[in-house]
């Protein structure tokens, strides 16, 4: 049993850090959220690096990494904040479905682009009344000659009112299919075409990426905009599903050890009854215990990672990793919070910062109560 880094994976960890320290410090992160800024140094930084194609298969152009490598850029990355986190991620969990399930002109012709930094992809499975319950959505798609038609609404579009983008959208094409998740299609969608209107939601955090209300009127997409077989849309929306899940648990991990060192240093520095705050017991076992949970959630998500880069199903462990990583993160920046005291909450803070955007992991990507159905199916359970 290994539980280190391979030389190489440890070079990429020092890499993706220095990145970080360069690009996107955490206080830097803080600054894009207070503004509602997308910086095209970050995507572009993550193209020069080689990160965006990194797990794609080299005969897309892709690095031929796996889920390791890639866990191991979304922790550093995470440390800056879980939006840069995610900026990187987002893109390439779409692309990795482009990769699977795309045309070849999708493969030949978007996925350079998207390892290029040049388009990004935006992910629309939930609507107003499909969030967990996803396989009840609504907005339709009706073929029209080689056109489809596209009428509804989607819901939390991360990143969908950025430049270069296109939404992997989920749509139902068989309104006729007797159960909920049969008859749904994978479909890309041109957030500018006519017909389509973006709504910035306002949210607590997750503002360098911004989420999105989508409105769809009469959009007509060209047939060759589907992604996988007609009717078979569950099925590519599941198809990538673990690799999300890991991929994003990697930006929970770094982003809970950024806000405990954070508290720690505070902990250290801030002195009160002529001694460092952190002498006291009650903070000093809190800080133990949750360094101790970052360490558990840590494995998991290698855990998982290793699994998928070795082909074995990961399933259950890979929502392991997202329900470990995400608490881990929420009760990092409650801690965080609690010992920097006052300082933490001044809206000047990082801590606050990573309190705000703490609050979404374990909603965003399936909630803790999802992955908990999805562990106790695992367990031979009913779990809905
Ligand atoms: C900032 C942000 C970004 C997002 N980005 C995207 C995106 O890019 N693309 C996208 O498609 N979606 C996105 N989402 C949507 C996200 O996936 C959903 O919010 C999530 O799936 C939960 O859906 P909901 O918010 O409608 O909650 P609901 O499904 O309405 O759930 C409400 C509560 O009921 C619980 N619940 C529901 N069903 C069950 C059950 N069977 N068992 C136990 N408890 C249950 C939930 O856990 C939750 O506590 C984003 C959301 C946020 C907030």
């Amino acid at each position: 049993m290994d539980f280190g880094l391979t030389d190489e994976q440890e070079l990429l960890r020092q890499t993706a850090a220095s990145f970080v320290a360069r690009v996107c410090p955490p206080e830097r992160a803080k600054q894009w959220d207070d503004e509602y800024t997308y910086p095209p140094e970050l995507i572009s930084g993550f193209a020069e690096m080689g990160w965006l194609g990194l797990p794609l298969a080299e005969e897309v152009g892709g690095g031929g990494g796996t889920a390791q490598e890639v866990v191991i850029i979304g922790e550093e990355l995470g440390r800056a904040s879980l939006d840069v986190a995610q900026c990187y991620a987002l893109t390439l969990m779409a692309a990795l479905v482009i990769a699977d399930y795309g045309t070849a002109s999708m493969k030949s012709d978007l996925l350079p682009r998207i390892i290029a930094g040049d388009r990004r992809l935006s992910i629309g499975m939930s609507e107003p009344d499909a969030g967990s319950d996803v396989a009840a959505l609504r907005t339709t798609a009706v073929l029209d000659g080689d056109d489809f038609i596209v009428n509804g609404q989607k819901m939390w579009c991360t990143g969908a009112g950025l430049p270069n983008t296109e939404i992997l959208a989920y749509v139902r094409t068989d309104p006729t299919a007797e159960k909920k998740h049969q008859g749904l299609s994978a479909i890309l969608i041109d957030p500018t075409a006519d017909g389509v209107e973006l709504r910035q939601i306002p949210t607590l955090a997750r503002h360098i990426l911004g989420t999105y209300e989508v409105f769809l009127d009469d959009v007509r997409v060209s047939g060759d905009k589907l992604v996988g077989a007609l009717n078979n849309g569950w099925h590519v929306m599941l198809g990538g599903i673990d690799f999300e899940r890991v991929l994003i648990s990697g930006g929970y991990v770094g982003a809970a050890q950024a806000t405990l060192d954070e508290a720690l240093e505070h902990a250290k520095s801030r002195h009160q009854f002529g001694r460092p705050v952190g002498e006291f017991q009650a903070l000093t076992h809190a800080l133990a215990d949750l360094q101790t949970e970052i360490d558990a959630a840590r494995l998991l998500v290698q855990r998982a990672a290793w699994l998928h880069s070795v082909g074995k199903p990961c399933g259950p462990q890979a929502s392991m990793a997202k329900l470990k990583g995400s608490e881990t993160y929420v009760a990092a920046a409650r801690l965080g919070m609690q010992i920097c005291a006052g300082t933490g909450f001044s809206t000047e803070s990082v801590m606050s910062f990573r309190w705000r955007e703490s609050i979404v992991a374990p909603i965003s990507g399936g909630t803790s109560q999802i992955q908990r159905n999805a562990i106790a199916r695992s367990l031979g359970l009913r779990g809905y």
